[in-house]
């Protein structure tokens, strides 16, 4: 006897799109571990709190599994967890190394066996990109990238060894000797510079405004890339900065472009600098903004642009948790 896993997701709790998950997904473990309708003794399914609508189980009687014993459960709300979303467990009599499977966006949940993802989510400054992409990764469980915290910490030591920022020789020979590392602890990313951690002394508007100067140059920018390819290389993640759906990773598998009116963007930073105990002046943000906004789309390598593949996002009027649903859904839908 085997067991076999298997989970997918539905994009609503109506019961044609129940019927039509659990069907696909037996029909395919079915077809992956080359096992006949009449060797399955038993099917147990599970689906989450979220999902009232349609029994699993009579839906895979309906779809022709009548041989075996079906059971279905519901499981308990659970905080983060994957939403409208069946679980399965087919007890099968046969003795084969089992394949088990995860289809839609239930593939999240076993990044061992699924393929892998990558998801770029680019835009300006304040359209919301590192509070999302932060969340999506942490309820993916994926590993998340802020490649900007790695153009902050160039500049922080530009700044620190009072390098003439406009100088792009000077800051080349700077950067070419640096060493940064971007580390994770507790599930939380954390900028060494040198062996210490900037990760909060990058955080200042002096700081943005300066890694947005450094980045225009083609040796950090070619630097950076190449250190954000390999950490984002084999692995499902999450990548937040300007360039990642056009320049980084091109062939990302979901490409975000966020955006939000500039009034917006700079209210939300200045709402988080006055929680960092920073005193900011509203106006000169914003004009801050705008003039960051301006470097970076304007530089001659890789510059802030929408990929042509990405999905727009405008979030003036959106809560994080609408744009994260509104995310999660087009990833769900093309997985
Ligand atoms: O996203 P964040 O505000 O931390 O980025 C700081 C600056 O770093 C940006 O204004 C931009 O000039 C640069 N940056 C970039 N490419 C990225 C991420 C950030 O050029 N992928």
């Amino acid at each position: 006897m085997v067991v076999i896993r298997g989970a997918t997701t539905i994009n609503e709790d109506t019961p044609d799109e129940i019927r039509a998950a659990v069907k696909e997904l037996l029909e395919q473990i079915e077809l992956r571990n080359m096992i006949a309708r009449d060797e399955i003794v038993s099917i147990v399914f599970s689906s989450t709190s979220d999902i009232h609508s349609y029994y699993p189980a009579k839906a895979a009687r309906e779809a022709g599994f009548e041989g075996a014993s079906l059971f279905s459960a519901q499981e308990p709300e659970i905080d983060g967890s994957l939403k409208l979303c069946i679980r399965t467990m087919l007890f099968v009599e046969k003795n084969i190394q089992p394949k088990h499977l995860y289809l839609r966006g239930a593939k999240v949940l076993r990044k061992d066996i699924a393929e892998k993802i990558n998801v770029a989510i680019d835009g300006p400054a304040g359209s919301g990109k590192s509070t999302i992409a932060k969340a999506l990764a942490n309820d993916y469980k994926i590993l998340y990238l802020d490649t900007g915290a790695m153009y902050r910490a160039c500049a922080l030591k530009a700044l620190e060894k009072g390098i003439d920022l406009s100088s792009e020789c000077e800051v080349e020979e700077l950067i070419r000797h640096l060493t940064l590392e971007v580390k994770y602890e507790e599930g939380t990313q954390k900028t060494y510079l040198d062996g210490a951690d900037v990760s909060d002394k990058i955080r200042t508007p002096e700081i943005s405004m300066a890694a947005s100067t450094v980045s225009r140059y083609p040796f950090v920018r070619l630097k950076m890339a190449e250190k954000q390819r390999e950490i984002a290389s084999g692995i499902s993640c999450v990548l937040d900065g300007r360039d990642i759906g056009t320049f980084v990773l091109p062939t990302a598998d979901f490409k975000f472009f966020l955006t939000a009116s500039p009034e917006v963007r700079a209210e939300r930073r200045k709402r988080e600098l006055e929680s960092k105990g920073y005193t900011v002046d509203f106006e000169q943000l914003k004009e801050e903004i705008v003039r960051r906004d301006q470097q970076d789309m304007n530089r001659a390598i890789a510059p802030l642009k929408q990929a042509e593949d990405a999905i727009l996002i405008d979030t003036s009027a959106m809560t994080i948790e609408e744009v994260l649903q509104a995310i999660k859904k087009k990833i769900q839908e093309k997985i």
